[in-house]
C-alpha cells in the first residue's frame, strides 16, 4: 500500500506543495488504484500495476471479464506478449491470410495476402479470440500478479475532492471506494468519464456501429477448414468494402475464423445508420446474403449476436488523457484505428493500459497524484505507435468520406466490369478486351488526369 503522506523528507514535501496529494484526500487505504472495466486496457493496467508492486482493484460490471465485450475478432498481441506469457492464452487461430474484397451488387474483386512468415511463431502477433474467453484469462493474469477483481459491480460515478478524482461510486450498497488513482478503462461507451466531465460526448460522425454474429456449422465439422482452405491452427481475416458489403453506408464487412466458429459482422458510420435508415440487422443480412459471402456461411447457425459502437475520431478528438487522480485508456480515450485497411483497437488498448499504469507506479513512488505527475503517460503514448498511427491515418477517414461514392460504389463496379471485360472469352482479339477494360476504369476515374489526382490524394498511404 502506498502511503501518500508519510515517509517523505521535508524538502520533498515542500517541492510537492502544489500537488493534489498533499491536500490529504480521504482514501480507504485498501487499494493503491482502482481500474474501471476489466477489458483489455483495464486488465493490462491492473497487471502492470500489480507487477510494479501496487495493489489495484479491478472493477467489472459483467458476471465475468469479457462477458459483455464485443469485437470483430483479431487480437493483436505484441504488447500482451511483453506483459505475460501467452502460452496458456485461449487463442483460437493465428491469421495466415488477410483478404480484401471489393463487393459491388453481385461481383467480388479481391486481393489476398498470405506470407509464409505468418505461419511461423510469433504469427505476426495476430490471433482470433473470443473475448469471453480471452478477457477472463487476461484478468486472471492480473489477479495472479496481485490485483483484486470484483465482478457484477457497475461504477456509477467518480468521487471528487478538491477538484481531483479520489475514488468511485458503484451500484453496490455502501458502494464508495476511494484510492489515489482511478484508471478509466470502461470502453467506448464511457458514461462514467463523460459524467465526470473528463471527456466530451463523441459526436455521431465520429462513431461507427459494429454488429457481429458468431456462427457455427452444426452439420459440417470440416466447413471452416474446407471453405477457408485452412490447415492446423491457421485462420483468415477477410475484409469487404463497397456497396455490396454495407449498401449506401460508409464502412465494411468482415469474416474471421475461430477454431470451430466464424465471426461475421459489419461496422459502419452511426450517422449513416441514423440518416439512411439502415439498421444494423438489415446491413448484416445484406452482407451475409452477397453471392461472394453466402456460400462461405451456408448451413451456419447463429450462436451469438452482439452490437457495439466504435470510436473513430482518431488523434484529433482524443480527450485529455490525464487528470488529477485519473487517467483515460483504451476506447475510453478513443484509441481505435479503423480506416478500412486496419481495424485495430486491441493493441492500442493494451499499450495505453501499460503506459498509464507505468506512469501511475512512478507517480506513486513519489507520492504524487496530480495530472502533472501523471503526464508521463500522455508523453509515452504520444511517442508510441498508438498516437503515431492515429495521426498518420487521421486524414484518411475524411478523404474517404469525400470520395465515398467513387470508392464504395463506382470503383468496385468498374473494377469488376474491367475484370470481366479483360478475361472475356469470345472471338475478339485480347487487345480489344484490354482496351475495353482500361476504358471502363478510366471513364470512372476521369481519364489519366483523374487517375493521377486520385493517386495524389492517397499517396500518403504508401509513404
Ligand atoms: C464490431 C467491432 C469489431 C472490432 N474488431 C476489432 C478487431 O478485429 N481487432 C481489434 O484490434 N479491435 C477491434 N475492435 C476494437 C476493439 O474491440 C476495442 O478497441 C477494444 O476492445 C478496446 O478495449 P477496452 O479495454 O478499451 O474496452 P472494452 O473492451 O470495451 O472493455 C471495457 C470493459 O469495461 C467494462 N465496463 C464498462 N463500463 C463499466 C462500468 N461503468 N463499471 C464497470 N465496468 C464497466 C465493460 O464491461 C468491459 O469489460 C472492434 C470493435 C467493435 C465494436
Amino acid at each position: 500500500m502506498t502511503d501518500q503522506t508519510t515517509g517523505m523528507g521535508q524538502t520533498l514535501l515542500e517541492e510537492r506543495a502544489g500537488d493534489a496529494a498533499l491536500e490529504s484526500p480521504n482514501y480507504d487505504n485498501e487499494f493503491d488504484a482502482i481500474v474501471v472495466g476489466a477489458g483489455l486496457a483495464g486488465s493490462a493496467a491492473a497487471l502492470t500495476l500489480a507487477k510494479r508492486g501496487l495493489e489495484p482493484l479491478l472493477v467489472e460490471r459483467g458476471t465475468y471479464p469479457g462477458a459483455k465485450n464485443v469485437f470483430g475478432g483479431v487480437l493483436y498481441t505484441p504488447t500482451i506478449r511483453e506483459l505475460t506469457d501467452l502460452d496458456s492464452a485461449p487463442l483460437e487461430r493465428y491469421i495466415a491470410e488477410k483478404r480484401f474484397s471489393m463487393l459491388s451488387h453481385d461481383d467480388e474483386t479481391a486481393i489476398s495476402i498470405k506470407p509464409g512468415e505468418w505461419n511461423r511463431e510469433p504469427h505476426n502477433d495476430s490471433f482470433t479470440v473470443l473475448r469471453g474467453d480471452f478477457d477472463e484469462w487476461f484478468a486472471e493474469q492480473a489477479v495472479e500478479a496481485g490485483a483484486t477483481l470484483v465482478t457484477e459491480t457497475t461504477v456509477t460515478g467518480l468521487i471528487r475532492e478538491n477538484g481531483g478524482i479520489v475514488g468511485i461510486e458503484t451500484d453496490r450498497p455502501d458502494g464508495e471506494i476511494r484510492a489515489p488513482y482511478v484508471v478509466l478503462a470502461e470502453g467506448g461507451n464511457s458514461l462514467v468519464s463523460e459524467g465526470a466531465n473528463l471527456k466530451a460526448t463523441e459526436s455521431r460522425e465520429n462513431i461507427a456501429v459494429g454488429v457481429k454474429e458468431v456462427l457455427e456449422f452444426p452439420e459440417n465439422d470440416e466447413a471452416i477448414q474446407d471453405r477457408f482452405r485452412l490447415v492446423g491452427d491457421a485462420g483468415v481475416s477477410y475484409h469487404y468494402f463497397g456497396e455490396g458489403a454495407v449498401g449506401e453506408a460508409y464502412g465494411g464487412g468482415f469474416i474471421y475464423t475461430n477454431s470451430d466458429t466464424v465471426s461475421v459482422g459489419v461496422a459502419y458510420s452511426l450517422e449513416d445508420a441514423a440518416t439512411k435508415h439502415q439498421t444494423p440487422e438489415e446491413t448484416l443480412n445484406l452482407f451475409k446474403s452477397h453471392p461472394a459471402v453466402a456460400p462461405l456461411l451456408r448451413g451456419a447457425r447463429t450462436v451469438e449476436y452482439t452490437a457495439k459502437t466504435i470510436p473513430e475520431g482518431g488523434a484529433e478528438t482524443m480527450p485529455d488523457l490525464v487528470h488529477d487522480g485519473a487517467v483515460l485508456v483504451g476506447d475510453t480515450a478513443g484509441l481505435v484505428l479503423n480506416n478500412g485497411v486496419h481495424l485495430e483497437g486491441t493493441n492500442m488498448a493494451v499499450e495505453s493500459g501499460y503506459h498509464a499504469a507505468d506512469a501511475i507506479a512512478t507517480a506513486a513512488e513519489r507520492g504524487l497524484t496530480s495530472a502533472d505527475a501523471l503526464s508521463s503517460y500522455a508523453d509515452a503514448l504520444e511517442n508510441s505507435f498508438v498516437v503515431q498511427n492515429l495521426e498518420r491515418y487521421g486524414w484518411l477517414t475524411d478523404r474517404v468520406e469525400e470520395d465515398r461514392d467513387l470508392l464504395f460504389e463506382q470503383l468496385p463496379s468498374a473494377v469488376a466490369d474491367a475484370g470481366t471485360e479483360y478475361f472475356r472469352m469470345d472471338r475478339a482479339p485480347k487487345e480489344a478486351h484490354a482496351r475495353a477494360a482500361k476504358q471502363r476504369i478510366f471513364e470512372t476515374l476521369g481519364g489519366w488526369t483523374g487517375a493521377m489526382k486520385l493517386a495524389m490524394r492517397y499517396r500518403k498511404l504508401v509513404r
